[in-house]
């Protein structure tokens, strides 16, 4: 392991400065920021360093070639992002990236020929931190997000995406599903840490699993509507309260979720009138809601609701649930899936995800998988994140071996 190490470190070293801020130690890669700008170059470098050719596709996503794009020897891609969430860790994003450079040095010094092209890529602005929108380079790149809606997002500064592109040296007039590039593209493994505590567990104790799903996830809007008063004349008996309401909701929620093993999180919240001094008129509250099946979602969400119509009669007030947005489950290629653990090794864990990837996004126009390595304390986007560099070697070998296995078909 020790060249294998010796490659990925140099790589590792390099990129760990870039957007990192020295007063959390948490890392600001915003899509299109000058940090962003600068960990696109490392991969420039490193692409450079490699002989590789260099390119940015229409939609700001990176590609490193081992080979020339074509439709006849459709390429195998592996990589992940480079951007991050406000004050994320150092390997949400960039431990695929690296591992998928460290996977070709290891391929080149055994000599190995590939059949058919590899490509490393780096999409663009996965964590959708800056524009509200996450996955955008994959999403535009797969025809599943409008070239005018992505154009028109704009950050908390009121900077568009196309203005954000622009001044970055970026045409946002290309955007759009790319059918040309699409069809030089032949399947996509993207190796990730993992954002949980699975391969940590004393029953998998594994450095390196493959994802066996993506949970769907849905975001849901609840307008609990009550009686604006005064939080001192009014007697509590005389209340038309829907803070009352909604806290109820929110515990009910956990409890359904935690019962049927699966997520429920209020994360965001709004009042009305927002006085220290009043009885609200008004809260509204955004669900995020997750289960391992479509189902099993929905029937999770309908429990939620009608629990917090049964509170809200009692309370006197009123509530309506509105979906925002619903993803459905993401099932990845199968047949690519079970080559994927055959590289790995025998007894490799199958883990479902119930976190969105650029792999999932793309898994609607091509086969993709992922691998992830382990997470000693399951921590993701927070400067707390972690892999053992032990584990990350690991990773590398087992991607090596992935993409060993996929380029001679
Ligand atoms: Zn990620």
């Amino acid at each position: 392991l020790a060249d294998n190490g010796s490659g990925f470190d140099a790589l590792w070293s390099a990129l760990l400065p870039v957007g990192r801020d020295a007063s959390t130690g948490g890392y600001r890669r915003y899509a299109w920021s000058d940090a962003d700008l600068a960990a696109r170059s490392w991969f420039e470098t490193a692409a450079h360093d490699r002989g590789l050719g260099v390119e940015t596709d229409r939609n700001g996503n990176l590609w490193a070639w081992w080979g020339t794009a074509s439709p006849d020897r459709p390429a195998v891609v592996t990589g992940s992002h480079l951007d991050s969430v406000p004050d994320g860790g150092a390997y949400d994003g960039p431990l695929g990236v690296v591992s998928a450079f460290a996977a070709l040095d290891l391929l080149r010094d055994q000599g190995f020929r590939p059949g058919r092209p590899l490509a490393v890529a780096a999409f663009a602005d996965e964590e959708g931190a800056r524009f509200g929108v996450a996955c955008v380079g994959s999403r535009l790149l797969a025809g599943v997000l409008s070239p005018e809606a992505a154009r028109a997002l704009r950050d908390a500064d009121g900077v568009s995406l196309a203005e954000a592109m622009a001044s970055a040296g970026h045409d946002p007039d290309g955007l759009g599903r790319d059918d040309e590039r699409l069809a030089t593209l032949g399947a996509y493994v993207e190796l990730h840490v993992e954002q949980g505590r699975a391969l940590a567990t004393a029953e998998a104790d594994r450095p390196v699993g493959v994802a066996a799903a993506i949970w769907p996830h849905g975001r849901y809007r609840l307008t609990f509507e009550g009686a604006a008063d005064h939080a001192g004349t009014t007697r509590m008996d005389d209340r038309r309260d829907p803070m009352l309401t909604y806290a109820e909701t929110v515990l009910s929620a956990r409890k359904r979720a935690h019962l049927r093993g699966a997520r429920a999180t209020f994360g965001r919240v709004r009042v009305e009138p927002n006085a220290t001094n009043a009885v609200p008129a008004r809260v509204v509250a955004w669900l995020d809601a997750r289960a391992e099946s479509e189902e099993a979602l929905a029937t999770l969400v309908d429990d939620v609701r009608v629990r917090a119509e049964e509170r809200a009669a009692r309370d006197g007030t009123t509530v309506a649930l509105t979906a925002e947005s619903v993803s459905p489950a993401v099932v990845f290629d199968p047949a690519l899936r079970d080559r994927v653990v055959e590289a790995v090794g025998p007894g490799t864990p199958l883990l479902p995800t119930q976190a969105g990837h650029d792999a999932g996004v793309l898994a609607a126009v091509l086969p993709t998988a992922m691998l992830f390595v382990r997470n000693p304390t399951g921590v993701s986007h927070s400067p707390a994140e972690r892999a053992e560099r032990a584990d990350c070697l690991v990773g590398v070998e087992a991607l090596a071996r992935v993409l060993r296995a996929e380029l001679a078909r």
